[in-house]
């Protein structure tokens, strides 16, 4: 089966899964819609406003716009006329996505796979993994190392900051006692460091830091280190988007403890996110495909569909 795909929204992710579809040979791209007339690519673009109209050139829809409002105000429009996958990321409004994406696609007989991607993702599928295998798990999260963009916000806010950007570092004495066993009273503040790289006036160094390491909430209940670089420093080190960390689930056993855990290191986070969707994507075809309709969270779409192998090609290669 050929996957005909479509992106919506050309950011870092769009761009992020143009290149993958491009790359596989089970996938071919039909086009983007964006709500820029131009983008810096070889593909088709169409005005997103038109997307509709190709409906029956598409066999599924990434959506690949931005959580904070994007996909709220327009996901369900989408899975009216399409297939679709995104990487909704706001975990607290994920059921009420979930409902709205249900609604619309069961109704026009499409599937919508919501909140792909890592967090949520692949790690809500490796939370749910670990904590189904003990009676009294105990399971921790750790970020990082990780570009926080909300912080790195924050840090540029402060007057005399040229050039700002926050990492968040997990301690590595909280994965050490959560892999042990001991991981119950952790809590995200103390398990996780935050290091700031600034550019800035030496004279403004010290104010800075103060500035920065006083900041309540953001900066100021953590373990934070603030360090001055150059402005060629900070081109050359400080221009990626690197993310991951690690889901943590122990137990125990008759007095053995069991540590089960899913590590991520990425270089780049976009571009993670999309191999992610990319696969899911396949499994919304596939699903479609085979007559189902409705929303699925990443926990309910069975994980032979993801890989380009059939079932019986993974059984008889030795699973
Ligand atoms: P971007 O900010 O790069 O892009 C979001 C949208 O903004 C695009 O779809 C695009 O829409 C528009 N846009 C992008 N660049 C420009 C520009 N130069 N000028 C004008 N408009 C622009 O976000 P990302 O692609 O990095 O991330 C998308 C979402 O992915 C995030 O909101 C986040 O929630 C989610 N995410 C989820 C993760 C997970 O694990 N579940 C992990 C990481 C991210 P248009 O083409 O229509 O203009």
């Amino acid at each position: 089966m050929n996957i005909k795909a479509g992106i919506v929204g050309y950011g870092n992710l769009g761009q992020a899964v143009e290149y993958l579809i491009g790359k596989l040979d089970d996938f071919e791209l039909f086009g983007i819609f964006s709500r820029r007339e131009t983008l810096d690519t070889n593909a088709t673009v169409y005005p997103v406003a038109d997307a509709h109209k190709y409906k029956d050139d598409i066999d599924v829809l990434f959506l690949c716009v931005g959580s904070a409002t994007d996909i709220p105000e327009q996901a369900a429009g989408f899975a009216e006329h399409f297939t679709t996958v995104d990487t909704y990321d706001n975990h607290s409004k994920v059921a009420e996505h979930y409902a709205a994406m249900d609604q619309a696609a069961k109704a026009n007989d499409n599937v919508a796979i919501v909140s792909t991607g890592w967090d949520p993702g692949l790690f809500s599928m490796n939370r749910v993994l670990g904590l189904s295998l003990f009676p009294e798990p105990i399971q921790n999260t750790f970020w990082g190392k990780g570009l926080s963009q909300g912080h790195s916000d924050a840090v540029r806010q402060v007057a005399g900051v040229r050039r700002g950007v926050q990492y968040t570092i997990p301690a590595q004495d909280a994965i050490d006692q959560a892999r042990a066993g001991n991981g119950q009273g952790l809590s995200k503040t103390t398990s996780h460091e935050r290091i700031v790289y600034i550019v800035a006036d030496a004279a403004d160094h010290d104010r800075i830091r103060e500035e920065i390491t006083t900041m309540p909430d953001y900066f100021e209940p953590y373990d934070t280190t603030v360090h001055f670089v150059s402005n060629e420093e900070f081109e050359r080190d400080h221009q990626g988007a690197p993310h991951g960390g690690y889901v943590i689930t122990t137990g125990d056993l008759q007095g053995h403890n069991a540590s089960v855990e899913f590590s991520l290191a990425l270089e780049s986070n976009p571009n993670f996110t999309a191999a992610a969707m990319v696969a899911f994507g396949r499994a919304a075809a596939r699903l479609k495909d085979q007559g189902n309709s409705g929303a699925y969270t990443v926990l309910e779409v069975p994980l032979y569909l993801l890989s380009q192998q059939s079932l019986q090609e993974m059984m008889e290669t030795g699973l």
